[in-house]
């Protein structure tokens, strides 16, 4: 028997659910895209997006995934020939730095494994040893959503900032934004990069490449800039057609505002508080249940665990049993594995993720955990107790 029809739960990490109100917003015929309402919303966007991040400085905005903001990033900042240095915790980081070699760029790389996060320390040596100025920018992964890796992007600063290096410091957003703390400008952040799909609640489909003076004045340098990936008119609404470098996104263009009025009403710093409450309600939970069964957190200090998605790996009944009970049983869809074991390989089937970013409260968090309870009583799978009981006072405390 199943009960999994009503409104299901998406709970991997992108895309997020998204709200009732992004939904209606798409909803329309197709506008004029050469007049009217849609070139004013893109301006209001601009200016909320940047309130999002953090920051006063400028935002280009692309009809692209997060890779396509990976590669725009780097079009505008850095040459072929020239260095990028990457501190590796997870499959994203990999992702920009083979995102960098396919432009030409040549790539650093400080390996830290998938469970561990990345040591400024390390960076601070190589950026040292970098006495010819090779170096043009160290590629950071805010949260390495694979490992749900949360990295101290402040402390990679200071790090920086210590060996007197001009390496610009840019930072992947895309799990974060509007889920774990982030501040642009007073952590001096060069660039920022982020999508629609996961903090934003809205459609894949948009990306967004924040950028402070010294990165604009790296676009510069610039020889060619593709002309696609130019950030210069797309930072400016005022240009409406080239802003979109074409045709406007435009029903995404309506769901990321409403999107961003819920993000405005809410405030930032509520969402942020939100975020970490019901993350730790469900680290509670996997807490008491990993004292009795083999649950496990893939990062096991909370200071370095991302507020937006909890990696974790279960054997014997192993985690795609779980997961596959949970969707056909439950209606809740939990996220695999990724970049922990070969793609399809036995051990895969050992860690899955769960997604807890954007428009999420806590009936959601005590949903999806109260039917891994029942999975795990349908499954036999040995675990403490105790672990609704945790998760319930954390969300009481609130
Ligand atoms: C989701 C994600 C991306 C990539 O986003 P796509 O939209 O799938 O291209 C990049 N970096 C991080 C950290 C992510 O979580």
């Amino acid at each position: 028997m199943s009960l999994s029809n009503g409104r299901t739960y998406l709970a991997i990490p992108g895309p997020s659910v998204m709200p009732d109100s992004v939904l209606r917003a798409m909803q329309r015929p197709a506008p004029n895209i050469y007049e009217g309402e849609i070139v004013g919303v893109a301006e209001t966007i601009t200016r909320d997006l940047k309130r999002a991040a953090r920051t006063e400085h400028d935002v280009a905005l692309y009809i692209c995934n997060g890779h396509g903001t990976w590669e725009a990033a780097l079009a505008n900042t850095v040459q072929p020939g020239e260095t990028v240095l990457v501190p590796a915790t997870g499959r994203f980081a990999h992702g920009w730095a083979e995102i960098a070699r396919g432009q030409g760029i040549e790539v650093q790389i400080i390996e830290f494994g998938k469970s561990t996060p990345f040591d400024p320390a390390a960076v601070e040596a190589a950026l040292r040893a970098d006495t010819a100025g090779k170096i043009k920018a160290v590629l950071a992964t805010h949260v390495d959503t694979s490992g749900g890796i949360l990295n101290d992007i402040p402390a990679l600063r200071a790090a920086i900032d210590a060996t007197g290096h001009d390496a610009l410091l840019m930072a992947d957003c895309v799990a974060s934004m509007v889920c774990d703390r982030f501040e642009m400008d007073a952590w001096g952040v060069d660039v920022a990069i982020s999508a629609s799909q996961k903090g934003f609640m809205t459609p894949p489909g948009l990306g967004f490449v924040f950028f402070g003076p010294k990165a604009a004045a790296a676009r510069g340098r610039i020889a060619n800039v593709q002309r696609y990936w130019d950030w210069v008119p797309r930072a400016n609404p005022q240009m409406f057609y080239q802003y979109w470098g074409g045709t406007a996104p435009t029903h995404h263009v309506f769901a990321l505002r409403a999107a961003l009025d819920l993000i405005n009403d809410e405030g930032i710093e509520a969402i942020w508080a939100r975020h970490d409450r019901l993350a730790r309600a469900i680290w509670a939970a996997i807490k008491a249940w990993g004292q009795g069964g083999s649950l496990r957190f893939n990062m096991p200090d909370t200071a370095f665990r991302s507020r937006a998605v909890t990696a974790l790996s279960m054997q014997s009944p192993d985690a795609a049993r779980l997961r596959a009970w949970l969707e056909q049983k439950a209606g809740v869809t939990l996220g695999i594995g990724l970049g922990m074991a070969d793609p399809g390989s036995p051990e895969a089937d050992g860690f899955f993720r769960i997604g807890h970013m954007g428009h999420l409260n806590a009936h959601m968090v005590m949903g999806v955990l109260g039917t891994i309870q029942a999975a795990f009583e349908a499954l036999e799978v040995p675990h403490g107790p105790g672990g609704l009981d945790a998760a319930a006072r954390v969300i009481a405390a609130a």
